[in-house]
């Protein structure tokens, strides 16, 4: 499928993914994941490496002898806070904790392109691979653009690439334009008083304001295809009482997240499922509370950007998937169109794969080529290589 790598290299590559899968750290604690990139990629001999960037981000530099564009490539160093339901030889050793969305494979295609730049530097411009810290909490990509070390190595271009189960093996979705939806985490708290099971009428339970709110929320349900009208509210998560029976509950907590299309109209979307949960709140004598979390601004791919995926997926003839994107997910990835040219593509996993985040996930080693060889491939086209690319 792609010329960048022998079975040797590739043995290596793979060895290094199951490392990475037994140690898993979460978003915001990749310290020692951090390390291990540094440690693994230093006999690459970068021009510069950028360490502690928005966190524990690290960001590796190889420049080319002319002057020429920045490309940026972008992996995620972090894990989830999941267990891991595998036998797996190299399953997660870490209880609770997992790389369930396959990131260690991210960062292993990473590691391919970094492995390839040792010997065919870019012939102009440079080349950067960044590491992101915390992309699951959507706090990574945000810390690493205003961090001033960023500053130095802004990119003019960006690229990243998603693993998908669901998507046949090695098929890729990308476009231009909307790639993925704005998402938020919403967390509503209703306080009210507790009461003897035997006189709830002297408490105040928030029982039936929660069974309004679920109610309530399907009228925010709309449309199933992102470009036509889509809109959700989902229900994460309802707390309420404690698990006994001589008490009625003083309390709840309802988790939600929120998601549509357009970033821009997040604020609003929260306004009117807030006023929906206000007016309950209200009626049945229930303080209310509420935070916000993870905001996930879209994804919206450059032309140009995506239409260098496009090339170099074509150059391995790759099978496009013409009808996948955009998708309802988020990714915090699309903050670096702000600063640069940026594209997401997917990757197909396989179809007969659990979806990213379940307990019994791992991100298939055939894959680790396939990334490496689509990033090598824009690569190519922004900056060449001094020496001949392949072997
Ligand atoms: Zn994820
Ligand atoms: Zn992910």
């Amino acid at each position: 499928m792609t010329s960048y790598f022998d079975d040797s290299e590739i043995a290596i590559l793979r060895a290094w993914r199951h490392k990475l899968h037994q140690f898993p750290e979460i978003s915001g604690e990749e310290a020692e994941t951090a390390r291990e990139v540094v440690s693994f990629l230093a006999d690459t001999s970068p021009d510069k490496v950028v360490t502690q960037l928005g966190g524990h981000g690290v960001a590796l530099v190889y420049e080319g002898a002319e002057a020429g564009p920045t490309v940026m490539l972008r992996c995620e160093l972090d894990a989830l806070q999941i267990h891991e339901i595998s036998d797996l030889p190299y399953r997660s050793r870490v209880d609770g904790k997992a790389h369930m969305c396959g990131h260690d494979g991210h960062m292993t295609m990473m590691a391919a392109v970094g492995r390839h730049l040792a010997g065919n530097r870019p012939a102009r411009g440079r080349a950067i691979l960044l590491f992101q810290p915390a992309e699951e909490t959507a706090h990574g990509a945000e810390a690493v653009l205003a961090d001033p070390k960023f500053g130095a190595i802004t990119p003019d271009y960006s690229f990243a690439i998603h693993n998908m189960p669901g998507l046949p093996l090695a098929h890729v979705a990308v476009a231009a334009g909307q790639i993925t939806c704005a998402s938020m985490g919403l967390r509503v708290e209703l306080t009210g008083k507790t009461a003897h099971a035997s006189m709830p009428e002297t408490g105040v339970s928030p029982a039936t304001a929660v069974a309004r709110i679920i109610t309530g929320l399907e009228k925010f349900q709309t449309g199933e295809v992102v470009a036509q009208g889509f809109q959700r509210v989902t229900l994460t998560s309802v707390q309420m009482g404690k698990p006994v029976f001589g008490i009625t509950p003083g309390s709840a907590e309802i988790r939600m997240t929120l998601r549509r299309p357009e970033s821009d109209k997040m604020p609003a979307l929260l306004e009117d499922v807030l006023s929906m949960i206000r007016a309950t709140a209200a009626e049945e004598g229930l303080a209310l509370a509420h935070t916000t979390h993870n905001f996930f601004r879209a994804c919206i791919n450059d032309p140009d950007a995506a239409a260098a995926f496009e090339t170099a997926a074509d150059r391995m003839n790759l099978s496009p998937v013409t009808d996948y994107v955009p998708i309802r997910g988020a990714e915090d990835f699309g903050l670096f169109g702000s600063c640069s040219k940026s594209a997401l593509l997917f990757i197909g996993a396989g179809m007969d794969k659990p979806m990213v985040h379940n307990p019994d996930y791992d991100f298939p080693d055939e894959l680790i080529p396939v990334g490496a060889g689509l990033f090598l491939g824009v690569l190519d086209q922004l900056l060449g290589f001094a020496q001949p690319a392949g072997r």
